[in-house]
């Protein structure tokens, strides 16, 4: 049970977990923070949180959990910001969808790594932003990664485990370099894609035409190309690493496809296109549904 939450950055994200764990009966007062006070007060109006702070020192005060669910970019600088009001034993998690660079982000405001700090990230999500798009039921039923730090009080990570299964979700714990690994491939990948094909077509001549016969697939594959910008670059710069590795190895493997049909290789290409078939068909039940 959390008596105070406070929420950085109330949008789908954090507000999406204020709602589950009001419902849920897990915390007793939930205080907002952000840039602009006209969502903060849009929040109070739809009953995400309860009241707000425009001082992100002064929104933290008293808190027993902080969640940070800011874009990337803007961790390090919200990190500094809470810091004055942080007391020694306050728990803080975050949904960002990369960990590495909240570990290093971490670093960089607190001078050490607090024991308070339990980075996670919830393999949930939708296309959509802002607080209007928060709904409960958002985590029920996904996953969620945890990331405990060599550093993170076992009470902490206690916390914030019971905190994410309140709201309904599975939580599983993995490193931050393998989680920032499995996420580059399976979600910060097939984004690239997305954003890739649908740039590349609108800028191809006649793209009304291009856009008017795409097809229920295009739609299917596209739909991530609608998530929002801000977050997806921030992510891009703060999982670059691992992310261009992947992307590599995916211009390699599409490489060999290419030149499969150059070559009109149908013997390779069913090869491919039955393996793939054969694993999406094997793993499907076990795909979350999540924008991410
Ligand atoms: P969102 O709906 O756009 O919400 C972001 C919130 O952060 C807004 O309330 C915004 O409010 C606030 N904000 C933005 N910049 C800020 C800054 N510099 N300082 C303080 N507040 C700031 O985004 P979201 O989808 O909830 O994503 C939040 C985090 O969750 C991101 O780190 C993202 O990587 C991660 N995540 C997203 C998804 C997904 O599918 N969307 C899934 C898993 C994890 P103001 O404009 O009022 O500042």
């Amino acid at each position: 049970m959390i008596n105070r939450l406070c929420v950085i950055g109330v949008g789908l994200i954090g507000g999406s977990l204020a709602l589950a764990l009001k419902r849920a009966g897990f915390v007793k007062e939930v205080v907002g923070c952000s840039r602009r006070e006209t969502h903060l007060q849009q929040a109070v109006e739809l009953g995400v949180i309860d009241r707000y702070e425009t001082d992100m020192a002064k929104a933290v005060e008293g808190a027993d959990l902080v969640f940070l669910s800011v874009p990337l970019g803007a961790m390090q600088s919200v990190m500094q910001a809470i810091k004055p009001g942080l007391a020694a034993d306050t728990v803080i998690t975050d949904g960002g969808s990369a960990k590495g660079c909240i570990v290093e982000d971490a670093r960089a405001a607190f001078g050490a790594l607090p024991e308070g700090l339990v980075p996670g990230h919830p393999i949930a999500g939708t296309e959509k932003s802002g607080v209007e798009a928060a709904f409960p039921d958002l985590y029920q039923d996904r996953r969620i990664i945890i990331t405990p730090l060599e550093t993170s009080d076992p009470e902490a990570v206690a916390l914030v485990q019971a905190m994410w299964e309140a709201a309904g979700a599975h939580v599983e714990k993995m490193n931050v370099e393998h989680h920032d690994e499995v996420l580059a491939a399976t979600s910060h990948l097939p984004h690239m894609l997305a954003f890739g094909l649908v740039d590349s077509l609108a800028r191809m001549k006649d793209n009304d035409e291009i856009f008017r016969y795409a097809a229920g697939g295009f739609r299917d594959f596209t739909r991530i190309a609608s998530s929002d910008p801000v977050m997806w670059r921030d992510i891009c710069i703060h999982n670059q690493e691992a992310l261009v590795k992947m992307m590599q190895r995916y211009k390699d493997d599409l490489n060999e496809i290419e030149l499969a049909i150059g070559n009109g290789d149908g013997d390779l290409l069913l090869e491919i296109f039955t393996r793939a078939k054969e694993s999406r068909d094997r793993f499907v039940d076990l795909m979350e549904g999540s924008s991410e």
